[in-house]
């Protein structure tokens, strides 16, 4: 077995930054470029070159060449090139993992753990790509048969948030790909060289040329001609609501379709009959991961007033053993946030709440040492009014408050606009049952924390987004659907 890698070992294995187009990578970019940054120390780690026009267009016109040949590859042969790339992700998970360490600050184990959920989600479309089945439908005439048949809906522009740096492009890239789109995936400018690791693997694994074009620059550039472009037939964005309106907008308006994984705001519900320990241990555990900075990260504790302080306590005694520092340092538990910005919102949350009235338990300010670093913080007592039970944190935040009935409970947790994820922890089946109902939620966890498997749909309702990622439907959300018949 490999041991850790220390970060004098992956700076010294840091990638050239450019683009992967129609397989080539391409060192040179426009004049102007973009600062990646390593939020554990706040020193530049390379310049990447922006994508030029031609280069945009470049890779537009390789997805539109390459489409006709991928989408007629047998469904078993695109799967045997997404099976190899799921196993050299494996191959070189400590490179890979030592990427994320350094341009996104997660810490090491967590890192290691992405690189296997992301294989896991190339594999599970290398094999779900075959099952493309449709339907044969009895016509009424005789001798006439109907079918529903699947097809790829075309080339895909991808967009996405840099919190996942392996799984939110490699959700889009094997959904689409193993779905039979090519796509044109603009990399998160925070996390290049994560996304750029993964795009080489393709073209070693054999994707043929063009199938997939990884762009890095600046966002509304890229997206403004991809989205624009004749070429592109759906549009997937990751990332902030306010974002993913915008984008869903400019695609909608070519009647492309919009495929949105957007912001959330969990709500936990802790009802009375729980075990208030081991719910409390495992909630921080969950809270904490990427410094919070997950969409579906439990951020509203909503707990039933006869536990309400033993939870605060024991909760507060599980967040004082995780170790903040950098992602390559042994021990350590919780990383940095991704810049200074996160920082500010973090410190502006908490000094809202405090004024409005809520109590800290725990934490409430940055380190005082370089880097993004913030302390994991409790909140008790937090009032509707306070801007943290309204905006999502995406961050080292969770806001305690008690609630009486489980009619309360519910109303709490369905009073915003979004529904990406609610979390449930009763031993009563009735309750539980009733929650899973109740929920405004695209995914409703009972007496757990995994919001999302390679299996299992990812999406959100409401504000938080339209169709979903992951599991079956992660690859119908890139086919269309095509009646055919025959007299
Ligand atoms: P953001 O929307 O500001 O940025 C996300 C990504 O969108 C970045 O890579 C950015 O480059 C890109 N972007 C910004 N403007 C763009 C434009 N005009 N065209 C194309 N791309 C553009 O969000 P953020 O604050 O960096 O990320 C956190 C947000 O993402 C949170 O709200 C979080 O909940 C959400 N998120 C959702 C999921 C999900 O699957 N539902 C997963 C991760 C993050």
């Amino acid at each position: 077995m490999q041991s850790q890698m220390s970060r004098a070992q992956a700076l010294a294995h840091y990638p050239p930054l450019g683009q992967l187009i129609a397989g080539q990578f391409e060192s040179d970019g426009g004049a102007d470029t973009l600062d990646v940054i390593d939020p554990a120390t706040g020193l530049t780690l390379g310049r990447a070159p922006m994508a030029t026009a031609a280069q945009i267009e470049r890779s537009l016109a390789a997805a539109q060449a390459a489409f006709p040949a991928w989408r007629r590859t047998p469904a078993v042969e695109r799967g045997r090139i997404l099976k190899r790339v799921a196993d050299t992700l494996r191959d070189r998970s400590h490179e890979l993992a030592g990427l994320m360490v350094l341009e996104q600050g997660k810490c090491w184990s967590e890192a290691l753990a992405e690189v296997e959920q992301a294989a896991g989600m190339w594999e599970w479309s290398a094999e779900e790509g075959r099952r493309a089945y449709g339907r044969v439908i009895p016509g009424r005439d005789a001798n006439t048969r109907h079918m529903a048949l699947l097809e790829p809906v075309g080339p895909v522009a991808a967009f996405h948030a840099w919190n996942g740096p392996l799984t939110n492009p490699s959700r889009k890239l094997a959904g689409a790909l193993a779905a039979g789109c090519t796509i044109v995936l603009k990399a998160a400018e925070e996390v290049p060289n994560c996304v750029l690791a993964v795009g080489r693997i393709a073209v070693e694994c054999g994707l043929p040329q063009g199938v997939v074009s990884i762009l890095v620059g600046d966002p509304a550039t890229i997206s403004t001609a991809l989205i624009a472009s004749p070429v592109t037939r759906a549009v997937t964005f990751t990332g902030s609501v306010a974002v993913g309106k915008m984008l869903a907008q400019q695609a909608i308006s070519l009647m492309k379709r919009p495929i949105m994984e957007l912001g959330g705001h969990a709500p936990v519900l802790v009802f009375d009959d729980a075990d208030v320990e081991s719910v409390a241990r495992s909630a921080a555990a969950s809270k904490f991961r990427n410094a919070g900075q997950i969409c579906a990260s439990p951020t509203r504790f909503y707990v039933q007033r006869a536990i309400y302080t033993d939870f605060i306590d024991a909760m507060n005694e599980a967040t004082q053993q995780i170790v903040v520092g950098c992602g390559f340092d042994a021990g350590t538990t919780m990383g940095p946030l991704i810049r200074e910005r996160r920082i500010l919102a973090m410190e502006g949350f908490v000094a809202d709440a405090r004024a409005q009235g809520a109590r800290i338990v725990t934490g409430g300010s940055r380190l005082k040492r370089e880097g993004y670093f913030f302390e994991p913080t409790l909140l008790a007592d937090v009032g509707l009014s306070a801007r943290v039970s309204n905006e999502e944190p995406f961050g080292p935040i969770a806001s305690l408050t008690p609630f009486d009935t489980y009619e309360d409970a519910i109303a709490l947790a369905n009073r915003l606009p979004l529904g990406l994820a609610s979390y449930v922890h009763t031993r009563n089946v009735h309750t539980a049952n009733r929650a899973i109902d109740d929920l405004e939620a695209g995914n409703v966890i009972v007496n757990g924390w995994r919001a999302t498997i390679p299996e299992t749909p990812f999406g959100g309702v409401k504000e938080s987004g339209l169709m979903s990622e992951g599991g079956t439907e992660g690859l119908r959300a890139f086919q269309n659907v095509k009646h055919a018949s025959i007299s």
